[in-house]
């Protein structure tokens, strides 16, 4: 194609409005432009690119018996009464009524209508199992929509259910679809890894989320440099320390009460005792269903109060305030668990099952307790998981060492159960002519998001660096002039050559100066670049420049075509 006729309005500064590097990039390269907040036109680039990850989607998925249908995106509000998300889903979800007063709402997601569409017409276990996808706009009413098709309001999903026999069923659509997802995003060019997640308010009770891994992502991850286990750092588990409960405290010396004044905070402990943070006990008191708790994790690490709720098994809890600790005893910033002043539930973190001795809360104003043994001076009620993993952890699963990365969601898979089948009466008769629920799951890719995403791992100062698979065209002909005789014919020629061999080549006619055609060629991120030259041709050779690495060779002219294609491999 040539570039004179591409319609790829490109801007010479960067939006105001744009924050993170994919929405900058695809703004300033003319991929997309914005009509509303959270909803954009994709420009032709931006659909050449998305052409080619949703072809990358369909291909896996179709090897792995999904099939495609296309969903409506009105939906009646009747399906998502009853499984009860019409209140659920609250000011997130677009609603409209007809002129008959019906009330329908633009799709958020498609498990509903998806389900009455099965509930209705499969019957037999003989039907089983049935996969089912679309590629589609998907609709929701972000409060505050950023970061371009990070976060939009009206967004492209691949959307695909599963409906199995039973959980044994489930469990292999399950793998299949981990093992097409781990294909997709390999093939796209892109370097992800599947996380253990958390199932948040879809239901259901196994998750896996693949990460995008970027510097800019917004999800903190941790992974094991040793094993495959990886998850998001909320979820993560945590093992007791390696010699847990050993106690080597005989000789310690023993408790001593030192003056704090003013330090209420760990750092202001630690920094007037002059001690690690990790040698001092974090003290937190928690109001659980109308009882004080006190939880305990080392100074240097950080509670997770999702883990708390999975060990007291209610969420229902607060930080205790100030207000409901008068005429308590409990002193705020001096908390601890020796003498406490009414008897209290302690709870205690794994890590505080080794190490010390530890400085702690003396329950008494201006003072803490130094030389405090875990076991020898207090004991707590449990030890449980109860911090946030971070780099340097051991593995939950090997022991190994977890290291840390950010990474932005572009898909996930869901085991949903019976959660919608039960609700919308999704039945099959068993062999036995038996009745039984349908098992789903549900598994989703966020095309867009994928395209943001690939430009966050794959970007530089100059513009987008495009894998070859994903890129918009595979190789830009820059002639410095076009209308020189000489230089068009070369450029011409290699075009046709390289458009036979099945390359997307797109060739800079425009009367420009060649540090403008270069400039814009980094911009846009097409992978390789042929630069014709009056030198070049005067020597008797073309440049070709990879974006990535910025690498130049010198191409002689007679076996351009050839050496290109062996450099650029197959598309
Ligand atoms: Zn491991």
């Amino acid at each position: 194609m040539l570039m004179s006729q591409v319609f790829a309005p490109t801007l010479r500064e960067t939006p105001k409005e744009a924050e993170i590097p994919s929405h900058q990039l695809m703004l300033r390269a003319g991929f997309i432009r914005k009509n509303a907040g959270g909803i954009y036109t994709y420009l032709p680039l931006a659909v050449r690119v998305l052409q080619k990850i949703e072809r990358i989607i369909r291909e896996e998925l179709e090897a792995r018996g999904c099939q495609e249908l296309l969903l409506p995106i009105i939906q009646p509000a009747e399906l998502w009464q009853q499984t009860g998300r019409w209140d659920v889903y609250g000011e997130e979800m677009f609603r409209l009524t007809d002129r008959h007063g019906r009330q329908f709402c633009l799709g958020p997601t498609h498990e509903e209508i998806i389900t009455a569409l099965v509930a209705a017409e499969v019957n037999s276990y003989r039907q089983l199992p049935l996969r089912l996808y679309q590629i589609q706009n998907k609709y929701r009413d972000e409060i505050r929509p950023r970061f371009g098709l990070m976060r939009g309001r009206e967004f492209i999903m691949k959307d695909c259910y599963s409906f199995d026999r039973d959980q044994a069923g489930l469990d292999e659509s399950y793998r299949l679809m981990y093992e097409a997802y781990t294909a997709i995003f390999n093939r796209c060019g892109l370097t992800t890894r599947p996380v253990e997640a958390d199932p948040g308010a879809i239901g259901g009770n196994a998750t896996h989320e693949f990460m995008v891994i970027a510097d800019t992502g917004e999800a903190a991850i941790v992974y094991c440099t040793e094993c495959d286990y990886a998850a998001n750092v909320e979820k993560a588990e945590l093992l007791p320390p390696a010699g847990a409960g050993e106690s080597s405290s005989v000789d310690l010396p023993v408790v001593e009460e030192v003056y704090t004044p003013d330090c209420k905070t760990i750092k202001e402990v630690a920094d007037y005792l002059q001690l690690p943070e990790s040698e001092t006990i974090k003290t937190l008191l928690y109001e659980v269903e109308g009882e004080f708790v006190m939880v305990l994790v080392r100074g240097d690490h950080t509670l997770n109060e999702y883990k708390l709720a999975a060990h007291l098994g209610t969420s229902t809890f607060r930080l205790a305030e100030d207000d409901s600790l008068v005429g308590t005893g409990f002193v705020t910033g001096f908390l601890g668990p020796i003498n406490p002043p009414a008897k209290i539930r302690v709870i205690a973190d794994y890590a505080l099952q080794a190490g010390g001795p530890y400085v702690v809360g003396a329950n008494k104003a201006d003072y803490h307790l130094r030389n405090v043994v875990v076991g020898r001076d207090f004991t707590a009620d449990a030890f449980a998981d109860l911090r946030q993993a971070e780099p340097g952890d051991s593995c939950p699963r090997c022991r190994g060492r977890l290291a840390g990365a950010r990474g932005i969601e572009v898909g996930q898979v869901f085991k949903l159960g019976t959660k919608y089948s039960k609700a919308l009466n999704a039945t099959y008769l068993d062999e036995n002519g038996v009745a039984r629920e349908i098992v789903m799951g549900c598994y989703g890719i966020g095309v867009g998001r994928t395209m943001a995403a690939a430009i966050e791992q794959n970007h530089d100062e100059d513009g987008i660096i495009w894998p070859l698979p994903i890129a918009p065209f595979h190789v830009i002909i820059v002639p410095v002039a076009y209308t020189d005789p000489a230089q068009k014919e070369l450029a011409d020629k290699l075009y046709a050559e390289l458009t036979e061999l099945g390359y997307e080549v797109l060739l800079d006619d425009r009367d420009e100066r060649p540090g403008v055609k270069f400039k814009d060629a980094d911009l846009i991120g097409i992978p390789y670049r042929i630069t014709i030259g009056p030198k070049g041709i005067q020597n008797g050779f073309v440049e070709l420049v990879t974006r990535r690495t910025r690498s130049k060779i010198e191409i002689p002219l007679e076996e351009a075509t050839s050496k290109i294609r062996s450099i650029i491999g197959s598309v």
